[in-house]
């Protein structure tokens, strides 16, 4: 949409000409000619209020583009070890040793390897949370690891999760936890999964499995492995320079600095200062901290950081947007939310539908 006439917004819109005009005029912005292009903020407001969709792609043109550290996620069967399993993780972290082993609660932290190389580990397990940020269009996940507990075996969460995966066409790397149980059989999980249709490696197909136990800390550096093995046959790269793209993986409010939220840069640099749209809410970055809490005044693809200094609480898997100005922020801000509300009314609407004309 990034530099669109308003004859062409009416051309995708299916909307006269003078019906954007109209619609720009009530959204605060100047009357155009129709031969003007719009900046991507207007155009979407535009959009929006015509009930279309939209998606922002950024031009990756001129811009460097490097390789980035993969985004992962932890799902599988409860009491399987997920959580254990990230707390461990957590812990062969350099950071983490370097700072004493406090790492702050972000929902997200980084796993920095000898080699330089790194992983981002998102630290809310489940496909609860990963089909939620789905849902709302936020594919921040670029591997899941499926935790199967090698006593257990395949059970039905494990379906689930594998059936997400899928669904999300995310690649997955198996972690057979609990190796180091007396009843662990990692053979008869290798045999469960083959069965479910995974083609594991050993078996002839390019799904790793890894043997662990979070428990003893034992295969850690091999999964670390496996997941960076899989992140380069992925050739993960993003833009480095230029507006961000970034999404929400967790929010909370803080009694003192209000709303804060964790954020994983998808593209380009988000910089300390700059005034974001947050899903429907709005904001100037007052401040950006790593995962240990140190301030730092930019953030990079896939690196985790908590922002602060917007102005109400975002949800996890929301999109944020840097605009040019505080007027732009708070434009959008309203139309997105007038959009929800618009939604929601149609939404319980189709609901009272539904109850009206019961089904037999
Ligand atoms: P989650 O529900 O998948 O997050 O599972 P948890 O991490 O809470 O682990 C469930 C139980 O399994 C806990 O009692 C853990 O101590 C235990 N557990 C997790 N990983 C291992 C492991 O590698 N070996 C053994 N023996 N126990 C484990
Ligand atoms: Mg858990």
């Amino acid at each position: 949409f990034e530099g669109m006439t308003v004859v062409e917004l009416s051309k995708r819109t299916g909307k006269s000409i003078s019906d954007l005009q109209d619609i720009m005029v009530n959204v605060g912005e100047k009357v155009c000619s129709e031969f003007d292009s719009l900046s991507i903020d207007i155009a979407e407001l535009v959009a929006m209020e015509v009930g279309v969709n939209v998606k922002r792609l950024h031009s990756n043109e001129g811009s460097e583009i490097l390789p980035r550290p993969p985004v992962v996620t932890v799902m599988g069967h409860v009491d399987h070890g997920k959580t254990s399993l990230l707390d461990a993780l957590r812990q062969t972290s350099l950071a983490a040793k370097e700072a004493g082993g406090i790492t702050q609660h972000l929902g997200a932290f980084v796993v920095s390897m000898q080699s330089g190389a790194s992983i981002t580990f998102l630290d809310t397990p489940g496909h609860a949370a990963f089909s939620a940020m789905r849902a709302r269009g936020a594919a921040v996940t670029d591997i899941v690891v499926l935790v199967v507990a090698a006593d257990d075996g395949v059970m039905p969460q494990t379906l689930e999760a594998l059936a997400h995966a899928k669904a999300a066409n995310v690649p997955i790397v198996v972690a057979i936890n609990k190796c180091d149980k007396p009843g662990a059989n990692p053979e008869r999980v290798k045999v469960q999964l083959a069965s479910e249709g995974l083609a594991l490696e050993e078996m002839g197909g390019d799904i790793q499995a890894v043997e662990v136990s979070a428990t003893k800390k034992t295969g850690l550096d091999i999964l670390e492995e496996a997941l960076l093995l899989q992140a380069e046959m992925m050739e993960l790269k993003a833009r480095v320079d230029g507006p961000a793209q970034a999404y929400v993986v967790e929010a909370r409010l803080d009694k003192g600095r209000g709303p804060l939220a964790t954020a994983i840069v998808k593209a380009g640099t988000l910089i300390c200062g700059r005034y974001v749209v947050v899903g429907a809410e709005w904001g100037r970055i007052r401040a950006i901290r790593d995962t240990i809490g140190k301030l730092t005044e930019k953030a990079k693809p896939a690196m985790p950081v908590e922002i602060e200094g917007l102005k109400g609480l975002p949800m996890a898997g929301d999109d944020i947007v840097v605009v040019e100005s505080e007027e732009r922020a708070r434009m959008l801000s309203a139309g997105r939310k007038k959009k929800l509300d618009k939604d929601r009314l149609l939404k319980i609407g189709e609901e009272r539908m539904e109850l009206a004309s019961p089904s037999e």
